[in-house]
């Protein structure tokens, strides 16, 4: 495994020195690693489904009108197409820091004006985990790391070592929803110290595509006792894939 403080220092090291539009280069907004024209040309997500966020006209999608899913609602500001599959990406696989300290940017900006409107804040943030050998592999857990982002700006604690994923499962890119569920059937656990009876957590994530792992995450939570399941996520897939 990499060397963790170093990480730290490096993902602290680009935060601190980022002014300027993290995709163009111009001055950036305050507080916002991105320019006002860059902000307006993203794919911000169009307004869709009350409970898992698929854009589409109407209050709920086919998928959560015929199987409710165990998390009460999805929020995520943009859609997964060009740029920001290409920014969640490089952040994840060639670890670009500045990428996903953008896209933590821009969800923790979009969940403060939530709450505002109206949005229950929860208790606690539990990022999605990844199993040891993909962290090994990997060498820092992106969701991890956007909890801790989130932590800040929403004053809200995030518990990083709760869920956990003993198995390690096949990548779930390749695979239909049918067999997206049953390879996640067992993928996670909760750690003995895991306190989640009564609470109501925020599961964080960087892309949401099938919403598979956040509906079996989030069973395992409802089965041990959660009032109540979010997601929070700052990309989702603008259709059913
Ligand atoms: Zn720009
Ligand atoms: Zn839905």
């Amino acid at each position: 495994m990499r060397c963790q403080l170093a990480e730290k220092l490096r993902v602290y090291i680009c935060s601190i020195f980022n002014q300027s539009c993290t995709l163009c280069n111009e001055p950036a907004l305050p507080g916002l690693g991105l320019c006002e024209a860059c902000e307006q040309e993203l794919p911000w997500l169009a307004p869709g489904c009350a409970v898992c966020a698929l854009p589409m006209p109407g209050v709920l999608c086919h998928d959560c009108l015929l199987h409710p899913p165990p998390f009460t609602r999805v929020e995520a500001p943009l859609a997964y197409g060009f740029p920001v599959d290409a920014l969640a990406s490089r952040f994840k696989h060639r670890r670009q820091w500045p990428l996903g300290r953008l896209l933590g940017d821009l969800l923790a900006r979009h969940l403060c004006h939530r709450f505002d409107e109206g949005l229950a804040r929860p208790d606690l943030l539990l990022p999605v985990p990844l199993s040891r050998k993909r962290l090994r592999q990997r060498g820092f857990n992106q969701a991890g790391l956007l909890a801790q982002w989130l932590s800040g700006p929403l004053r809200l604690p995030s518990q990083p070592h709760w869920a956990l994923r003993p198995q390690h499962t096949q990548a779930q890119q390749s695979l239909d929803f049918a067999a997206r569920q049953a390879n996640l059937q067992t993928a996670f656990a909760l750690a003995p110290a895991a306190r989640v009876e009564g609470l109501h957590l925020a599961l964080v994530d960087d892309v949401m595509t099938t919403g598979a792992t956040a509906r079996a995450l989030a069973y395992l939570l409802r089965e041990a006792g959660a009032a109540r399941v979010d997601v929070y996520c700052a990309a989702r897939t603008p259709r059913a894939t």
